[in-house]
This record gives structure tokens, sequence and C-alpha cells, in this order.
């Protein structure tokens, strides 16, 4: 699948057709090898921790009068959801016969997932950031070389994760033997699949869960969208059935869906905060794992035909999720999570008591307390 609708494509340099031709093929023929699936399904299981509870939040569900489930991808190894197309890449790349793996970070957390993946699988790892999140996110740098990953400073333009991305392309266009370690449904094809197919276990464990535990599939699904890997995981199982409503939740000031326009960065087409001349535009926000100019394709198409709605929420209503969730269910969420922490809480209000939502919770806050000792008294 090249296209979602007008969105996705390959818009790479002329060096990178063929090496991505390479990837795409392999993972097809992955894709329905029993041996690759059963290493995968080993190491999420026995490794990453998988299947993740699908939890549901008492307090919150009283309080806000409705059923609230937490889908728990935080408790998962490294932290966050990353570990799932990680691991998936990395098995992908040894049987490709790979063993240089290039990847990016922007607040570390898929550069720690790659590391983990790439320690685990003896794969040599180099990781780009950018110098600023470098400065902010000192623990994950240090675990990255902990790992064993070589960790390189990226000081061109905003020195965060677009910087960083060009970067790493540069390295993929000089060194096409290497394996891209893409951490979101972004980038050229085949990654926004690959990526999407890796990260669907999530959805297709909350499906399985709630039927389970209630009976029926739930009124309403929402996940945080930075790129939009967790978000599209979660709702990709549900595709079909239209009356589960979609929420994806942008942070406020880098909302590519809800205030981009259509344009190509990182290899396809998708929506994109730029100015009128197409340069990217600069983003904001308190969570590293969401401040990025773009989306991934399918999130564009999705909006597009009205499979799932898109909006976003600001720092501060984020900083009221986090601190909900953390005082009602002792559950410190990552800072991208709380972004649908919050919209989900403000979700409720409109929901019956028998209603059923299930919020994403991408990752835990482990990560973002240093930061947030500064900003919370
Ligand atoms: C990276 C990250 C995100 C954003 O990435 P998506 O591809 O949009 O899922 C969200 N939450 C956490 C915890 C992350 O680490």
């Amino acid at each position: 699948m090249t296209y979602f609708g007008k969105f996705g494509g390959l818009f790479v340099p002329e060096t990178l057709v063929e090496p991505l031709k390479e990837v795409k093929e392999a993972y097809y023929k992955a894709k329905e090898d029993y041996e690759f699936q059963e290493q995968l399904k080993f190491y999420l299981e026995k490794y990453a921790g998988r299947p993740s509870a699908l939890y549901y939040a008492k307090s919150l569900s009283e309080t806000y009068d409705c059923k609230i489930y937490l889908k728990r991808e935080d408790l998962l190894h490294t932290g966050s959801h990353k570990i799932n197309t990680t691991l998936g890449q990395a098995i992908l790349a040894k049987t490709m016969g790979k063993s240089r793996i290039i990847a990016e970070t922007g607040a570390g957390q898929h550069g720690v997932a790659a590391a983990t993946a790439c320690a685990l699988l003896k794969l040599k790892c180099i990781v780009y950031m950018g110098s600023e999140d470098i400065e902010r996110q000192k623990l994950n740098v240090l675990r990255m070389k902990l790992l064993g990953t070589e960790v390189r400073p990226v000081d061109s333009g905003s020195r965060t994760l677009k910087d960083a991305i060009n970067e790493a392309l540069r390295d993929y266009v000089a060194n096409p033997d290497s394996y891209y370690m893409i951490g979101s449904v972004v980038g050229p094809t085949p990654y926004p699949e690959m990526v999407r197919d890796f990260q669907r276990v999530i959805g297709d464990e909350t499906k399985k869960q709630i039927l389970q535990l209630e009976g029926r599939l739930p009124d309403a699904l929402v996940a945080c969208v930075g790129g939009g890997s967790n978000a599209m995981g979660m709702f990709y199982p549900f595709k079909d059935d239209l009356k589960v409503k979609k929420y994806g939740v942008e942070a406020y000031g880098a909302a590519s869906l809800c205030r981009g326009s259509v344009g190509v960065l990182h290899g396809a087409k998708t929506r994109v905060l730029q100015d009128g001349d197409g340069q990217i535009a600069p983003t904001q926000s308190i969570a590293a794992g969401l401040d990025y100019p773009a989306v991934g394709p399918e999130h564009a198409f999705f909006q597009e035909i009205g499979l799932a709605e898109y909006c976003s929420v600001g720092d501060s209503e984020a900083l009221e999720g986090f601190r909900i969730l953390s005082e009602r269910e002792g559950i410190i969420p990552a800072l991208e999570s709380s972004h649908a922490v919050a919209y989900a809480l403000e979700l409720t209000k409109s929901m019956k008591p028998d209603d059923i939502v299930v919020i994403n919770l991408s990752g835990r806050g482990d990560k973002d307390v240093a930061e947030l000792a500064g900003i919370l008294k």
C-alpha cells in the first residue's frame, strides 16, 4: 500500500528508491512468514510484557460517570508502545542480513526502544538526536549509551526531531546498506503501513479484552497523535466498526491534522504545518513526543474520509490530565498520553453512564518527572 487516498507515497532521493523497495519486499514476506511472526510474538510476550492490561479505572469512572478503561502500554519494557515496532523492525533487519541500524529520536523514547532491540539482537545502532533534545532528555541519552548505542548530536535547524530525521535520512543516502528504523507511522512507503501493522497489536488486544470484560465494543477510543503510531495501532483493528468513535488528540502547538495543509515532509505526502512557501513552521508542545510538524499519511486519510476525528489539547489541559490520572489512579502517565487523558475526560461530559471509553496510555511519565519538577508546585 503506497498511498492512503491521496496521502503517503515515496518522496525520496533516487538512491533510496531501491533500498526502500527491498525493505518493502522483505516486510511483505515477513508478514506471511510463520517463523518471523512466531519470533516476534515470543519477544513481545516474554521480553516486552504483552499482552498489556486493559485496566478499568474505577475512581475516574465514578467521578466522570461513564466506564473508563486504560490500555496500559505504559507497562511495557522501556515504558511505551515504541518497543512493539522496534522489536519487529530489528527482527526484520536481521532477516535482511543488515548489521547497521540508523534511527532518530525526539524525546528519546524511540531511541531507547531502538537501542534496546538492537542490544537484544546484536545490531549496531546509531541514533541521531537534536542537541536541544539531548539537553532536555539527558536520562534517555544516558540509557541509549548504556545500551551500547552511539548517539550523534544534530546542531542544524531547530536542533530537534525534524532536524534529526533530516540527518538520519542523509546517513541513509550515504549508507543505503544500513537499515533505517523509523519510530512512527510516518516516512516513505512501506513505513506507515509496516509500523501500523506492528502497532495494531494494541487494538487487537483491546478488542479481545473489552469483549471479555464488557461483552461489547467500546463507544469511543482516545489516543494521542504525534506521528500517530499508538493511535493508528489502537484505531486500525476497529476500522470497520463504525459505531466505535475514534478520537486522535494532537498537541495544540503541533496540530498538523487540525491546522496543517497538504504538503510533503520526510518522504510522504501528508498534512504538514508550513508557511505559504512550504517552509516548515515551528512547533511547540510540553510533550516532546508530540512536537512534530507532520503526521502519518494514513491519519490524514482517516480524517479526510471521516473514519476518525482529530482535535487538539494545550499544555495546561494536558498537565491537568496528568495530575488527575496520577492522583486518582496512582498512574503517572507520559505527557504525550496526558493529552489523550485530558480530551477523554472532556468527552465524558457528553457520555451516558453505561458508555465505554478506552484511553490508550501510550507511555509512562518517568521520563517527564525532571521537566515537571519545575512546573508543578
Ligand atoms: C513517541 C511517543 C508518542 C508519539 O508517537 P506516536 O507515533 O504518535 O504514537 C506518544 N506517546 C509516547 C509515550 C511516546 O513515547
